[in-house]
């Protein structure tokens, strides 16, 4: 009685990776011919002379200024007022501490920052 065939379940594992690979191969090659037409009428859009000049004032201008948000917690500080925060208002920092955060500085805009300050004022504490 001879043997049973040994299995070699590494060279199968190395030979189906290999045949997967050559398969994933294929499909990117055949997805980036697809593609061609696309990425040379992109390419041929951006050589533009007008996107050139656009793209460099865009540069020399820098990036947009970071618009920072309100934390302000309106239903909480000023319930009286919720309406009034307002995200393209200049913004400001408002000083809160509690138990649980300690003292921290709240990014608030400034309508939100003003309804804080008046309620501090009509009922301090
Ligand atoms: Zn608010
Ligand atoms: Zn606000």
């Amino acid at each position: 009685m001879s043997e049973p065939a040994t299995p070699e379940p590494l060279a199968d594992f190395v030979n189906l990776m290999n045949a997967f690979g050559e398969g994933v191969r294929r499909a990117v090659v055949a997805y980036i011919e697809d593609m061609r037409p696309l990425i040379d009428e992109l390419a041929r859009i951006a050589a533009l002379p007008e996107v050139q000049a656009e793209l460099r004032r865009r540069k020399a201008e820098g990036p947009p200024p970071r618009r920072r948000s309100c934390h302000c917690l309106c239903g909480v500080i000023h319930p009286a007022d919720r309406g009034i925060c307002d995200t393209f208002a200049p913004m400001t920092t408002v000083h809160r501490w509690s138990e649980l955060t300690g003292d921290v500085d709240v990014p608030t805009c400034g309508p939100c920052a003003a309804a804080d300050a008046a309620r501090r004022l009509l009922a301090p504490g």
